[in-house]
């Protein structure tokens, strides 16, 4: 579903993603961590074109993203995002924010958006809340919001940077919990995370970047199972925050 081939990026001068390659298959969960400033939001960003790269090749449902002939809003549109701020419209309802890009993307009447955002708010647990403003909810609750408009387009896959970092800590199991729901109901998930109980639950392969460069890219199971045989750089890394 999702291919990287040598990807590198440069800022100027400076390289920020060096030769990465990995790939995610349909239905496949791959949490990618490593310290800050590592590559992790610049990497899961160039998937869905928001960043562009100097070199290598990102394919993704066999669109290569890279390509000057390739719609990137059309793209898009098909690959959920969810970042750590939660990014959702302040002047709307939740209602509103999960109906709006299904009207103006996907042309969806207004009953079926409606009806899709009332189903997804649901099963994010934010029924109660459709008629509110986002300033009007909690942390937890916004970042489910923010899932269920991303869910709300019917993506092919899900990314994430980070959604539970911004929380305070009781407000992070709502929001995990809804995405280990989305993984065991088979949805294509590259997740940038920290948690490392989220990823030993769910994840099929983890992936450690460390300036720039994919440094481990293992299954679960090799990568929690099997410390001992991850790189040094790993292994402090997890002694930190294991
Ligand atoms: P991570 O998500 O792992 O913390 P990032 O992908 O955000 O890392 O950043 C990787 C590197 O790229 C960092 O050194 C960061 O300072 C640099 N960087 C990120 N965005 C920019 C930018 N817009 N201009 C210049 N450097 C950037
Ligand atoms: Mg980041």
């Amino acid at each position: 579903m999702i291919e990287l081939k040598q990807v590198s990026k440069w800022y100027g001068h400076t390289q920020v993603l060096d030769d990465c390659s990995t790939q995610v298959a349909k239905g496949e969960v791959v949490v990618v961590c490593g310290p800050s400033g590592s590559g992790k939001s610049t990497l899961i960003k160039t998937v869905n074109g928001l960043e562009p790269f100097q070199k290598g090749e990102i394919i993704v449902d066999g669109v290569s993203v890279g390509a000057s002939s390739t719609n990137l809003p059309k793209l898009r549109a098909r690959i959920g995002m969810v970042f750590q701020s939660f990014e959702l419209f302040p002047h709307l309802t939740v209602t509103q924010n999960l109906k709006l890009a299904q009207i103006k993307v996907l042309g969806r009447s207004d009953q079926e958006s409606g009806a899709r955002a009332k189903t997804l708010l649901e099963r994010v647990g934010l029924q109660a809340h459709q008629e509110k403003y986002p300033g009007q909810l909690s942390g937890g609750q916004q970042q489910r919001v923010a899932i269920a408009r991303a869910l709300a387009m019917d993506p092919i896959a899900m990314l994430f940077d980070e959604p539970t970092s911004a929380l305070d800590p009781e407000m992070v199991n709502e929001v995990l919990d809804v995405m280990v729901d989305l993984a065991r109901e088979g949805m294509t998930m590259m997740v940038v995370t920290h948690e490392m109980g989220f990823a030993r639950k769910v994840a099929d392969r983890v992936v450690f970047m460390d300036a720039g460069k994919i440094v481990e890219d293992c299954t679960n199971d090799d990568f929690f199972g099997q410390l001992e045989a991850r790189s040094e750089r790993a292994q402090q890394f997890l002694s930190k925050i294991l």
